[in-house]
């Protein structure tokens, strides 16, 4: 049950229902939601209901009317972020778990995991102890694969998981791992998930071969029920009467899940389907459903794995969905991040001054605007966020070092370039260290209980208006453009007047309590910005694909053709020229490029000198 209490609930009252709860044997949590404060219990202590109601201080209780308790989202509103290693499961980014199904030796394992890690894999797998079907078939390395699971996460600098088939492993796996996982066989012995609930480690809970929704959950409860509420839930494929594939993977399990539980929830196309051929259609299914991460068997040579072999990518093939996936996530609002881990490091790892806090970004606007999003989309939840007015403000706080990093918007597939920054970018000496992308959607955002026909103002930042013509065409609104979108909405909730409304995204709603009022109103929905981090310095973060450059070239005929020569005649690719005026030169301009190649990697230092040739001016803004 929810216990709601009164907001001026006095300590004393509040600690007295709290040790009702607990010398009654209840498991209870205390949950915030939008500034309610609220008792969540798995039991009732031997009292009704109406007992609790009329306690001092408690204003209604709301019984939890599902099976399982801790794992309900009425217990949990937000989502739930596990945090294994450097990677957060359940929030932005897409996690991708990968490697072979059984850890075979140090070589194979070795040899997948660098591939895997380069192709943007976050988290390693490798089964030690197999639980297979034939006792004749291997059953794992045991101790020794574990020990080479560990010279993964010191080698590859990735989290490693595996999983446990007897509460007799506990040890040996607390020793190595950093997430354990129930198997589908597993997935209703008691025994081994109250184990597992007690160990303090995440647990990856695969759902049972014929499991109810409704089991898998009460599983996941048994865990959270220990105390532990670090649980991934991993839909696998169920048995039906389907026999082209090995099982029947139940991606409808996806939006049922997120409406029932605050768990995060991973897809394994591989044991789904149990063949190659359909492991990557599946996987970018489960992206576009909404799944939080995937767990995909990859192997470095599958034609002679000691498992499951048939259904393991070759690592070209893994590479290759991991590029379908950067692509398919923004679409629904997530992130593949090639740079995740890399990133995690550097950013952790930087050079700051004595007693310096973590990494900051400063970013325009308010919390909630576009800025924002990409902000923790890019770094995660460990960085520390400044908000500024202005985009030369952005470059200021970086050059001053007040802060580490910054993120300015760049272009936008609809409106082209933000040529603010681009000139900024010619003027500061900072470097670009990486770049993100966002779907950039807007929606009627108004006061609750309002309709659309009640607005008669609407307040947005002049691209907002922009990107919605056709539907505001269709209305007679009073227009007030605002610095960005977040701030419309903060402004027409300080204003209380249920006539106005804003154009933004979502998470402006979420965070000023408003309502969405009609969603998706952007008058093409393939609307993306780019935006580039920039920094004092370049990040020590491994391999670059892309880089930036200004150069500018004489006013003599062929000049443009001479520079962009060198790049054909390297075998580069440009995927972007842009030229801008150069202020007071009239009629001069520069030109502002970005090509697929790590311009600073010094076997392109030939390519760089003859550029310098055939140029009058050329700065690197960055590689990243
Ligand atoms: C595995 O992940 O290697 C595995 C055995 O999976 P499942 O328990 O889903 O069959
Ligand atoms: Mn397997």
């Amino acid at each position: 049950m929810l216990i709601v209490l009164e907001p001026e609930i006095s300590q004393e009252n509040k600690n007295r229902i709290l040790s009702i709860l607990r010398e009654g044997g209840c498991i209870f949590r205390e949950i915030s939601d939008a500034g309610q404060n609220i008792i969540g219990s798995t039991g009732n202590a031997g009292h009704p209901p109406e007992y609790f109601e009329s306690l001092p201080g408690v204003a209604r209780v709301v019984p939890v009317n599902t099976a399982f308790k801790l794992v309900s989202r009425q217990m949990h509103p937000e989502d739930t972020r596990i945090r294994v290693g450097d990677v957060s499961v359940g929030g932005d980014r897409i996690v991708v778990i990968a490697g072979p199904c059984a850890v075979e030796n140090r070589e194979q394992i070795m040899a997948t995991a660098q591939q895997v890690r380069r192709y943007g894999a976050v988290i390693f797998r490798g089964g030690a102890f197999k639980p297979r079907t034939s006792p004749y078939a291997f059953q794992g390395m045991g101790e020794e694969g574990l020990k080479i699971l560990a010279e993964v996460r010191e080698t590859y600098g990735m989290p490693v998981v595996t999983e446990i088939t007897t509460p007799a492993q506990a040890d040996l796996v607390m020793k190595y791992v950093d997430v354990v996982q129930v198997g589908a066989r597993n997935m209703q012995n008691f025994e081994l998930l109250k184990c597992v609930g007690r160990l303090g480690k995440p647990v990856l809970l695969k759902r049972g071969l014929s499991a109810t929704i409704e089991e898998w959950l009460m599983s996941a409860e048994y865990i959270l029920s220990e105390g532990n509420d670090d649980v991934i839930l991993c839909e696998r494929g169920i048995r039906t009467f389907e026999p082209y594939t090995r099982n029947t993977l139940d991606l409808s399990a996806i939006p049922v899940i997120k409406n029932l539980t605050h768990l995060p929830v991973i897809i394994d196309p591989s044991h789904a389907t149990g063949i190659r051929e359909k492991v990557s259609p599946m996987a970018r299914a489960a992206v576009a459903a909404g799944a939080d991460g995937l767990m995909i068997e990859v192997h470095n040579d599958p034609d002679r794995a000691l498992s499951d072999g048939a259904q393991s990518l070759y690592p070209a093939q893994f590479a290759k969905l991991m590029r379908d996936l950067y692509v398919i996530a923004p679409v629904v609002d997530k992130q593949v991040d090639f740079g995740y881990l890399d990133k995690a490091r550097a950013v952790e790892h930087m050079e700051r001054p004595e007693g310096g806090e973590g990494g900051r970004a400063a970013f325009l606007g308010e919390i909630g605007s576009n800025s924002h999003k990409a902000c923790i989309r890019y770094f995660g939840d460990r960085i520390n966020l400044m908000s500024v007015n202005t985009f030369r403000e952005i470059f200021e706080a970086v050059k001053e070092e007040q802060a580490d990093f910054g993120l300015v918007p760049i272009e936008n597939s609809l409106s082209g370039s933000v040529h603010e920054n681009y000139d900024l970018l010619l003027e500061y000496d900072l470097r670009i260290v990486g770049e993100i992308m966002l779907r950039v959607e807007h929606n009627l955002i108004g006061h609750p209980g309002a309709g659309v026909d009640d607005i008669a103002r609407v307040y947005s930042h002049p691209q907002g208006f922009q990107q919605c013509r056709q539907y505001i065409d269709r209305h007679n609104w009073e227009l007030m453009p605002v610095s960005d979108t977040a701030r419309a909405v903060r402004h027409i909730k300080e204003r209380g007047d249920t006539s106005e409304a804003a154009l933004a995204g979502k998470e402006a709603a979420e965070i000023y309590d408003m309502a969405i009022l009609e969603e998706g109103i952007e008058t093409n929905p393939r609307n993306y910005t780019r935006f580039v981090v920039v920094a004092r310095h370049p990040l020590a973060n491994g391999k670059k694909e892309k880089s930036s450059l200004i150069f500018s070239t004489g006013n003599k005929p062929g000049s443009l053709f001479e520079a962009m020569k060198v790049f054909a005649d390297n075998g580069i690719n440009l995927v972007k020229l842009e030229s801008r005026p150069i202020h007071g030169k009239p009629w001069e301009y520069m030109f502002y490029v970005d090509l697929e190649a790590d311009v600073e990697d010094d076997s392109l230092a030939p390519l760089l000198d003859r550029l310098l040739e055939k140029t009058d001016y050329l700065k690197v803004l960055g590689s990243y």
